[in-house]
């Protein structure tokens, strides 16, 4: 159990680290995996050191330094493709069009027009560029932990949102590389003639057991392989290594993942420096037989119609697994409650445990925070579109009440989903004193604002400490 927290709190200070601090947001987007792909996907690394170290104590290194000779027999196409709608792939977008190249934006239409993401003229622009719009679920989740009916909701009422916005949408990301036979049956169902996901091939030789390159056609379009995404540590050799390695080995596709670009605005950005000389090298191997295309012109298809999900038909107010008694299965880390999720921000060292110390029932959750320069742990209800989040009328106001044990202050705090998707933080509670007996914090919201569709609420620990929560309650007062 010690390991096993160790292990925790590293994988939390790393995931702190990578985020920006003062904007008090829960979208969990980062190279936070929090999945059992995630473990899979380390164990597969460590298949991998292992293999390599093998490899060397045989004499076989993976090749290394030059890059192979073009082979112009075997047609090779690399999909240059960009996660989750941050306003720094404006820096893509321009350099794209100087080099005459097309990309695919994957873009989360919850996340449209949020704090350092694009906007809807922005994401429009791009696609007038000739850039390809994709979708990558309305609120960026890990498919595998949602039940299918909000599968659904965040996969095919993203296509929707997307296309009502004029943008042809056929190409879909899975957030996380997160996917399971119910999301890709969903994907399919949704009307998208692809999905990308990130795992299975070799960039530069990190996995000497994947190949370079995709097959063309793809062996399943609903999961289509990549090389791990590239971040700021990673080599531009090591990029170019790859597509020359999938030439000289027959040909192929190689789909590459970004996230940022720009110089040194997050651990996931490739410098400019890097991506024009990406560019550059590309356009130099183009007489080479290397070509550069969107997602959708390899897949190719017709666009079909949008089809929304499946609508919440939960009433007002009615919460799910108020008292934290059932697990969400495949959460990482383990033990989280069904349809509550541990959140936080700032640079602060946590770790979050599953208690028998509970007020009611058998389980309570509890965070203890050892370190904090900024920000905080919180435990809200799961901001999606419906099979977590309660339903809320605007002009109404909610009594909402949890009870908690602790050694620091605590808070409510609230957040609201906009029509779109988006969640914003709302308001939060005077805060509470510690308490070493359960109590319970009770606090009625304002009115609900005007364009609030869902509520996200929670306990906060913003202070070293320890808070131990149960029992969470949430009642639509009487009137309006
Ligand atoms: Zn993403």
């Amino acid at each position: 159990m010690i390991l096993m927290m160790n292990v925790r709190k590293v994988i939390r200070v790393r995931q702190f680290s990578t985020r920006k601090v003062g904007a008090d947001r829960a979208d969990g987007v980062g190279p936070r995996r929090p999945t059992g792909a995630g473990r899979a996907r380390r164990a597969g690394m460590w298949g991998a050191a292992l293999l390599l170290l093998l490899g060397v104590l045989c004499g076989v290194t993976p090749s290394a330094s030059a890059i192979a000779e073009p082979d112009q027999s075997a047609p090779t196409t690399v999909s240059l493709t960009f996660d989750d709608g941050f306003a720094s792939q404006l820096n893509a977008q321009q350099m794209l069009a100087e080099h005459h190249m097309n990309g695919t934006f994957y873009i989360p239409s919850g996340f449209i027009g949020l704090e350092g993401r694009l906007t809807l003229p922005q994401i429009q622009a791009i696609q007038a560029d000739g850039n390809e719009i994709g979708g990558h679920t309305v609120n960026h989740r890990h498919l595998p932990l949602l039940d299918p009916a909000e599968q659904a909701r965040q996969i095919c009422d993203d296509r929707v949102a997307l296309s009502q916005d004029g943008l042809r949408v056929t190409s879909f990301a899975y957030p996380f590389a997160g996917l399971d036979a119910s999301a890709k049956q969903v994907v399919q169902n949704c009307g998208y003639n692809s999905a990308r996901a990130e795992e299975g091939l070799s960039a530069g030789g990190d996995c000497p057991v994947c190949p370079s390159g995709e097959s063309m056609p793809p062996a399943d379009p609903y999961s289509l392989r990549t090389a791990t995404p590239v971040i700021s540590s990673t080599t531009l050799s090591s990029i170019q290594q790859q597509i020359a390695d999938a030439q000289a080995n027959g040909g192929g596709w190689v789909p590459i993942v970004f996230h940022e670009v720009c110089d040194g605005c997050s651990d996931m950005a490739i410098s400019l420096a890097d991506f024009a000389a990406l560019l550059d090298w590309l356009d130099s191997r183009a007489g080479d037989g290397i070509a550069v295309a969107t997602v959708d012109q390899v897949i190719g298809g017709a666009v079909q119609n949008p089809i929304a999900g499946p609508p919440d038909q939960r009433p007002d107010g009615q919460l799910v697994n108020p008292s934290l008694e059932a697990l969400t299965p495949f959460s990482y880390p383990e033990g989280q409650s069904e349809c509550w999720e541990q959140s936080g921000f700032g640079v602060n060292t946590a770790a979050w445990a599953r208690v028998p110390s509970a007020h009611s029932g058998s389980w309570a959750e509890q965070v203890s925070m050892e370190s904090r320069t900024s920000g905080d742990q919180k435990l809200i209800t799961r901001q999606d579109s419906g099979s977590c989040s309660p339903a809320v009328k605007p002009g109404r106001s909610y009594t909402l009440s949890a009870w908690y044990t602790s050694t620091a202050p605590t808070r409510m705090v609230a957040f609201y989903r906009k029509p779109g998707g988006a969640w914003v933080y709302w308001t939060g509670s005077p805060q509470a004193d510690p308490s070493a007996d359960w109590t319970q914090l009770t606090w009625q919201t304002p009115a609900i604002p005007a364009d609030a569709t869902r509520l996200s609420f929670g306990l906060q620990l913003a202070d070293v400490g320890t808070l131990t929560i149960d029992d969470y309650a949430m009642t639509p007062d009487p009137s309006p």
